[in-house]
């Protein structure tokens, strides 16, 4: 892994950012509304939703718990359909697999498609090391490549771009001709990558699901990209995370149906591409497939009982649209570029809590993306586990962190000792009397506790305790 991989600055400060901008704040607002509203819409139309959202589960947690066999069986499909195998334990493997990759055949350029796979290592700056010129050829990821950024999202890379910023964007580095017209600036868009598409000798994918029964590596996509990436260019490397391995065909229209409604509100996407090995004869396509089978810290997640339920997740972004935390701060506050719910587990998982302890408290544990993952993963369970753990990779010297363990320390043994309980609440009724107003508390002048009400107000302590109510009743 390199030391480029992640990018953790302070959660609280990005976060306050997007909110005290308020372009920002609304375009985030209303994406995830609007695609939290279309999935509801669309589920509502397949009746047993849920019985499939079981189903799905149950194929991801066999799949995992014997990743070991599928993973054989996958590599053995690929190379029996005449696609190269190459396995990679770390971000920088990956990245010198494929320069190798495209300095063997000679290309100069390469088209991608949307991989967080080759986002999460940095494959662009390798390519770009290397004196290989890399183009993003999905929309949202060609803007942000233009604006040289993270994915702001799982599914919706440039969501908290506006169509001024986009205008800005191509005027400056694509097409002197200003247009705020979404048609034209996709027709612009589309010319540039036309040409590159037909210039680029390697066409760079990830992959959605990998059947390993079959070889197969399934990409679904609503723009045509892919197809093209994967299909006009003389070579195709897919970039495939280990977890993505689903066991048979006769699987994918359960993940389809999920992936789909989940992430997007759609039915199917508008292209789903299943790829099975290069070229054969009297047929189009790449002369080489290669796929680059990906650890980057998976096999961690694996091995930790707990945490392995996380590798069932298909990359939907559900959570991201339903999360409060997300729809408020944004998908740059996490830092990685994995955000959200999904984030706050998959990056803590794969750099080390220790670069990433924050992530996991940015959540309020409501369970709004346990209620709408489509694979039902217990997102909040997971993320209590690694504040657990990230308590224990904290830095001793942290001042606010020895707070945090005294007020935690003190409440524990306050709740296990009913006369402690009951004289500290009496105190702090009394002390409350200095800065309660109706109910509410404006200001707690003492840190940590001024942090909450220089956004909000806390709720004051009733006037009398659950005990005292209850002994004259
Ligand atoms: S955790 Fe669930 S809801 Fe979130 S992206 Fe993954 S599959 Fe989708």
């Amino acid at each position: 892994m390199t030391d480029t991989l992640i990018h953790i600055s302070d959660i609280h400060q990005d976060g306050a950012a997007t909110i005290a901008n308020p372009r920002l704040a609304e375009a985030y607002r209303s994406s995830t509304v609007r695609l939290f509203t279309h999935r509801l819409s669309a589920i509502a139309e397949v009746p047993g939703f849920d019985r499939l959202r079981d189903l799905g589960r149950e194929l991801k947690r066999q799949t995992i718990e014997n990743l070991d066999f599928y993973l054989g069986q996958f590599a053995d499909s690929v190379e029996r359909n005449g696609g190269k195998v190459h396995w990679a334990s770390d971000g920088a493997e990956v990245c010198r697999i494929v320069v190798d990759i495209v300095q063997k055949s000679a290309a100069q350029e390469v088209v991608k498609a949307k991989t967080m796979v080759g986002e999460e290592v940095e494959l662009n700056h390798a390519l770009d090391a290397a004196g290989i010129r890399a183009v993003e050829t999905d929309l949202g990821e060609f803007i942000i490549q233009l604006a040289g950024e993270r994915p702001a999202h799982i599914v919706a890379p440039a969501i908290h771009k506006t169509r001024e910023e986009v205008a800005d964007l191509f005027e400056e580095h694509v097409d002197p001709r200003r247009t705020l017209v979404p048609e034209e600036l996709t027709a612009i868009a589309r010319t540039a990558l036309r040409e590159m598409f037909q210039k680029a000798g390697v066409g760079v994918s990830g992959a959605n699901f990998a059947v390993a029964e079959t070889g197969t590596v399934v990409t679904i996509e609503n723009e045509g990209n892919i197809r093209m990436c994967t299909t006009v260019p003389r070579v195709h490397i897919a970039l495939v995370g280990i977890e993505k391995l689903i066991p048979r065909l006769s699987d994918l229209g359960i993940f389809l149906r999920l992936l789909g409604r989940s992430g997007t509100g759609q039915k199917l996407t508008t292209y789903t591409s299943l790829l099975t090995g290069p070229r054969r004869e009297h047929e189009d396509g790449p002369e080489q497939m290669h796929v680059v089978l990906v650890d980057n810290g998976r096999i961690k997640s694996l091995a930790d009982p707990k945490m392995r339920e996380m590798l069932y997740c298909i990359r939907c972004g559900a959570c991201l649209n339903t999360c409060p935390v997300y729809r408020k701060i944004g998908g740059h506050a996490y830092g990685g570029v994995y955000s959200g719910p999904i984030g706050a587990l998959v990056t803590p998982e794969f750099t080390g809590i220790g670069n990433a302890r924050e992530l996991p408290f940015a959540s309020s544990l409501c369970g709004a993306c346990r209620e709408v993952c489509p694979v039902k993963i217990n997102i909040p369970d997971l993320l209590l586990h690694l504040r657990s753990e990230a308590q224990n990779h904290a830095p001793q010297k942290s001042g606010g962190l020895v707070s945090e363990r005294l007020t935690f320390r003190m409440w524990a043994w306050a709740m296990r000792n009913p006369t402690a309980y009951k004289l500290g609440a009496r105190l702090a009724r009394l002390v409350q009397l200095l800065v309660a107003r109706k109910g509410w508390i404006h200001k707690i002048p003492a840190y940590p506790a001024s942090r909450w009400t220089k956004e909000r107000d806390f709720p004051a302590l009733a006037p009398q305790s659950f005990r005292e109510r209850w002994k004259k009743m």
